[in-house]
């Protein structure tokens, strides 16, 4: 880690209860760089027995965590967040050596996703109960929010630092501990987080870490009656299992899971702006992102022009390692990702899609593939119907609005959806009928901690981000004050 300015930052150890500790029988999981394929390191394969001392910590730290007032807590929030402003190099070097995106990604993912610490440290001071008028004369009733208790976060290896302030900041400003298990490919960004939480001086037990096992921790933890929430980003197959087993213990769940965004460009559009959007869209992250552009719909009118502009930009994009200047591709997350990939674009091809540009491994080495555009897409090929997480672009045409929206919709995901049009009265229906959790008008930006970042359907349930999420972390708890005599 000769790479970092402060080398400190890269920890092997997990972090519970302000300990750095090892798994009990010493097992580690060993993590690589998927751009060189060179060995970072190792971190802890823990399990169930260290995943309820994380849980013993948590639950000992929650009431005088809770018993802060918000703009106590909201102080430690602040200086974690400085503390990762002024590490943001480090961080992002962290970033694309262990999950392979440009650095200026990986920049950028931090600088959004911490934005969510401040925003919830503000927000939680501003946390009102209710006064309610009794039916009956006599009685008062009063509302005021409750933190659940210990929260324990399953993160992706897709946004390896930028899912742990969306779920820690309302936590922690909300007074619930958290424990977070990060995804194995990418653990030392969450244990680089961790390191910070311990400089900004949040008390022990109240922000921890812990690698290994997935399943052997999740048992561990849904089992438990004293984790009180699981917030879960990754696939959809786990956030059903997931979704099962919290029903043992009765334990609130948010799901942040899959997608197959549809990218809708109609003929009023502005053609330079919707080439422009749906290419930093869908090949962000070299397209493993849950809100890329999965399936392009382009209405026949302007198919051939956008097609032309859009393969253009696609062909510039420069694919390498992202540590590497002027890089906006890097390499899948593994192998597998790759193979995966691949075998889309076969079946596709079977299929009748023609490849415009792309279409097959990249020569720089296993774990990259090029930026590919397929045309002559229908729904019965597996890019239409399932989260591609690589790149590559299925184009479809179609002609009139009606089509477009059912053929959007026709997928069990609804997570992210994109329109291309300056009919303000289509921009309503669209917005109206697509069923996703969000719709970006002539935009691809869709998250900040302002806004309710979720989907519908099989996409999930809770929202990340905006005055509500806060509420996702508490109870509202009602006081009956009888016998008041006037
Ligand atoms: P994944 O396989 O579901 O893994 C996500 C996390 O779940 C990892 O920490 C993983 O741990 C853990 N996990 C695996 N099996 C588990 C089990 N049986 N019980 C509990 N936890 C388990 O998903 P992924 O491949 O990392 O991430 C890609 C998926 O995340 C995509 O579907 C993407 O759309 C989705 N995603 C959604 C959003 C959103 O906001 N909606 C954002 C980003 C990503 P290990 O790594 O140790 O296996």
């Amino acid at each position: 880690m000769n790479l970092l300015k402060d080398p400190t930052l890269f920890k092997t150890q997990n972090f519970v209860g302000n300990a750095w500790i090892d798994a009990d029988c010493g097992a580690t999981i060993t993590v690589t760089n998927p751009a060189t394929g060179e060995t970072l390191g190792t971190v802890p394969r823990c399990g169930a027995a260290e995943t309820r001392r994380a849980i013993d910590a948590a639950h000992e730290a929650w009431p005088a965590w809770k018993a802060l007032t918000a703009a106590e807590r909201a102080g430690y929030l602040y200086r974690w967040y400085e503390l990762i402003q002024q590490h943001k190099e480090d961080l992002a070097r962290i970033l694309t050596m262990e999950e392979g995106k440009p650095l200026a990604e990986a920049l950028g993912e931090i600088a959004q996703n911490s934005a969510y610490l401040p925003w919830f440290a503000e927000e939680s001071r501003r946390l009102y109960g209710q006064s309610i008028p009794s039916p009956r004369s006599g009685a008062r009733l009063l509302t005021h929010w409750q933190p659940v208790g210990v929260v324990f976060a399953i993160t992706p290896w897709n946004f390896p630092m930028g899912m742990i302030p969306r779920k820690a900041a309302p936590a922690l400003a909300a007074g619930c501990p958290i424990i977070v298990k990060p995804a194995s490919a990418t653990p030392y960004s969450a244990l680089a987080l961790a390191a910070l939480a311990e400089r900004a001086g949040i008390p022990a037990g109240v922000f921890n870490v812990i690698t290994g096992s997935a399943s052997a921790i999740a048992d561990a933890v849904t089992a438990d009656p004293r984790v009180r929430k699981v917030t879960f980003t990754g696939s959809t197959a786990v956030g059903k299992s997931l979704m099962a087993a919290c029903a043992s213990t009765v334990k609130r769940i948010s799901l942040e899971l899959g997608g197959n965004a549809p990218f809708i460009v109609f003929d009023d559009a502005d053609l330079d702006s919707a080439a422009a959007g749906c290419v930093g869209s869908k090949f962000r992250n070299a397209g493993q992102t849950c809100v890329c552009v999965n399936r392009i719909f382009v209405q026949r009118g302007v198919y051939d022009a956008f097609l032309e502009k859009f393969v253009e930009k696609v062909r510039a994009l420069r694919v390498g390692n992202g540590l590497e200047k002027g890089i906006t591709v890097g390499p899948l997350i593994n192998e597998d990702a790759v193979r995966a990939t691949e075998a889309m674009v076969k079946d596709a091809v079977e299929k009748g899609a023609a490849v415009r540009t792309g279409g097959k491994q990249h020569t720089l080495g296993e774990c990259f593939y090029e930026p590919t555009v397929l045309t002559g897409v229908t729904p019965d090929m597996r890019v239409f119907n399932e989260e591609i997480f690589g790149p590559v672009a299925p184009v479809l045409v179609f002609d009139t609005e009606d089509e477009a929206l059912k053929l959007a919709n026709r997928t069990r995901y609804g997570l992210a959806s994109y329109v291309y049009t300056r009919d303000i009265g289509r921009v309503y229906r669209m917005i109206e009928g697509l069923e996703y959790g969000m719709t970006g008008i002539n935009d691809v930006a869709l998250a900040a901690p302002e806004v309710p970042f979720g989907g519908v359907k099989e996409s999930g349930m809770g929202r990340e981000g905006g005055c509500e999420s806060l509420k996702d972390f508490m109870d509202p708890k009602l006081a009956v004050l009888g016998d008041i005599r006037s």
